[in-house]
């Protein structure tokens, strides 16, 4: 399986690499001339440099026959030298800047696939490895490509003219050359191969030291670390996988060596050949000294730019399978779908004969469940830990869609993203904007223009005004403490911030998956006393595991292990004496 993405990445190499090219010039037109430009001075002024030592010789050895004194042949190798340097530290500096926009450009298209695939792509097992390793390797490649074409272009310049002047001193120190070079092209294709298998290797325990050095250095999980003492496990953990890690990496590297050992080897004993043969030109008076002093310039500047020519191919050919897996990973992305249309309910949303399976697991979460939740009206699920009430809600919500099975809206199967977009939701793993109060708010309807009006009366239904209230900048209270500069909540307040955000939107259904967990038996008591009076109107799914809040319900589902086993009102479950009664007397017997 690698052999064959390794054989397709080698057919595509040059599809790839032009493709990473275009990339760059989109991410800075202007920023890529530039440094193409300065690529370009380089390469003429170490030419320069070649023509004014040659200049400098004559003039020092035949000071009779010179074309010009030793004074301007100085000022000339001078300026040569350096115009050849300043180039380079330029080009350096404008590399930083195009850089960080090829970075932000590539980062575009990664969150464009991150953010369009759908949700049942991100359960899946190797989504996030995937992402993980593009993140970690083939982001700065498509940067790298293009400074390998840069360092390409200019010295293929300098290796063609730099020939010209040796094939006029010696044609046979050209290809003596060239030929060293040709080892270390082969030995750069196979340096790319053992760096993408490593990649490869290395990027689940980099994941797991990206975890443990999360758990052991951020402030959500510093409270639990420190009541269980479970910093010194962890480090341990962490430092065998560090250990691992480093002796994974101590094999790349020792490889690596081998490698660039080997290429400089072969460079260097061809470079000592064509130096050596230079001297025997001059014993036997082939060429005189003034030639000869120009042509180790030649010799030594034309390996030098070989030796990047070279590097660049290596370098090229490197990335290439970092770039395949780039484009893979983004090929995932879906096309960006028309927004979804918010719909109006007018009868009722139907499952009929869904089932769903969590990619890589055997058993199904849910199979053959029938439900209905009509306008207005407020539908329970409860049911054990494990039996599908996420998963239904989440199909409900169009975050999953059924497989087999359909789901309709008011008669119709319409796209999930118009789904979406008519219902609210209070998921349970909810989010916790490290923003204002009112823009958690406001970030349950983004499309709409800033509404205070509405965003006062979703507060006022989720009973988060008096909370509010009490906070240093009312609604515009910066919220959470992971940016270091907000007032932290309580998990009630920020399980009410979740529910006036499901409420902002304009929606004729919500889906509330346990959503009174955090609350105090107080506020959850109120919030369902009232909760046709917070709905106003809407149809609501509400998964819980309280029976006191299910009970208000129109209608409560009873979910065992993916299938419905009973349906009814409270009082027509309590009457069959089924599941649903042993749970709800299990549980106000608790409270004796
Ligand atoms: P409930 O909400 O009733 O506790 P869920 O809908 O969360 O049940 O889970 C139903 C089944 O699906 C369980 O067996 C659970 O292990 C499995 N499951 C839930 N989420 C995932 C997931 N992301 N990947 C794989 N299996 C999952």
């Amino acid at each position: 399986m690698r052999a064959t993405g390794r054989a397709r990445s080698v057919a595509a190499a040059p599809r790839l690499v032009v493709a990473a090219a275009r990339e760059v010039r989109r991410a800075d037109a202007r920023g890529t001339a530039v440094a193409c430009a300065l690529q370009l001075v380089g390469a003429v002024a170490a030419l320069g440099v070649v023509a004014a030592g040659k200049l400098t010789l004559d003039a020092l050895l035949q000071p009779a026959t010179a074309d010009v004194g030793i004074g301007p042949a100085l000022l000339a190798l001078a300026l040569a030298t350096a115009l050849s340097g300043s180039a380079g530290s330029l080009q350096r500096q404008q590399q930083r800047l195009l850089g960080e926009r090829v970075s932000l450009r590539v980062w575009d298209r990664l969150l464009d696939t991150t953010t369009r695939v759908d949700l049942a792509t991100y359960e899946s097992a190797g989504f996030a490895t995937a992402l993980e390793r593009v993140q970690q390797n083939a982001l700065t490649r498509p940067f790298l490509v293009t400074t390998s074409l840069l360092g390409l272009g200019g010295s293929v310049l300098g290796v063609v003219t730099m020939s010209a002047v040796l094939i006029g001193v010696e044609p046979l120190l050209v290809p003596v050359l060239l030929a060293a070079g040709l080892p270390a092209v082969l030995l750069s294709r196979w340096a790319g191969a053992t760096e993408f298998a490593f990649a490869r290797r290395i990027t689940a325990a980099h994941r797991r030291q990206v975890y443990l050095r999360e758990l052991l250095s951020t402030r959500p999980y510093a409270a639990e670390m420190r009541a269980f003492g479970t910093a010194g496990v962890l480090r341990g953990r962490y430092d065998a996988l560090g250990a691992g890690v480093v002796g994974a990496l101590r094999g790349q590297v020792r490889r690596r060596q081998w490698i660039g050992l080997l290429t400089t080897l072969g460079v260097g004993l061809a470079l000592a050949g064509a130096l050596l043969a230079i001297v025997e030109l001059v014993r036997v008076g082939r060429i005189d000294l003034a030639e000869a002093g120009a042509a180790a310039i030649a010799v030594r500047l034309l390996s030098g730019q070989l030796a990047v020519v070279f590097g660049s191919i290596g370098e090229l050919l490197e990335s290439v399978p970092f770039l395949d897996d780039l484009e893979e990973f983004v090929a995932r992305a879906p096309r960006a779908s028309e927004p979804g249309r918010a719909l109006p309910l007018t009868d009722r949303i139907a499952l009929r004969g869904v089932g769903f399976r969590y990619p890589d697991q055997a058993r199904p979460a849910l199979d053959g469940v029938d439900l209905e939740v009509r306008a207005g009206e407020v539908v329970a699920l409860v049911g054990e830990n494990g039996s599908g009430k996420t998963t239904l809600a989440k199909i409900v919500a169009g975050l999953l869609d059924p497989a087999p099975g359909v789901r309709e809206w008011d008669g119709e199967e319409v796209p999930a993203a118009d789904v979406r977009a008519s219902v609210g939701v209070v998921l349970q793993d909810f989010v916790r904007y490290q923003m204002t109060l009112r823009h958690n708010i406001e970030l349950g309807d983004p499309e709409r223009p800033a509404d205070a009006a509405a965003v006062q009366a979703a507060a006022e239904r989720a009973r988060l005004l008096a909370a509010a209230d009490e906070l240093p900048d009312g609604l515009d209270t910066m919220l959470g403490r992971d940016l270091d500069e907000g007032t932290d909540l309580s998990g009630g307040q920020w399980q009410r911030v979740a529910l006036a955000r499901a409420l902002y939107r304009d929606a004729p259904v919500v889906v509330l998956d346990e959503p009174a967990a955090a609350l105090d038996p107080r506020a959850e008591h109120a919030l369902f006393r009232d909760v046709r009076a917070v709905l106003d109107g809407r149809a609501a799914l509400l998964v819980s595991h309280r029976f006191s809040s299910t009970r208000l319900a129109d209608r409560i589902y009873v979910l065992e292990a993916g299938r419905v086993v009973e349906c009814g009102t409270h009082d027509e479950l309590m009457a069959r004496a089924g599941s649903y009664a042993e749970l709800y007397t299990l549980q106000s017997s608790a409270y004796g």
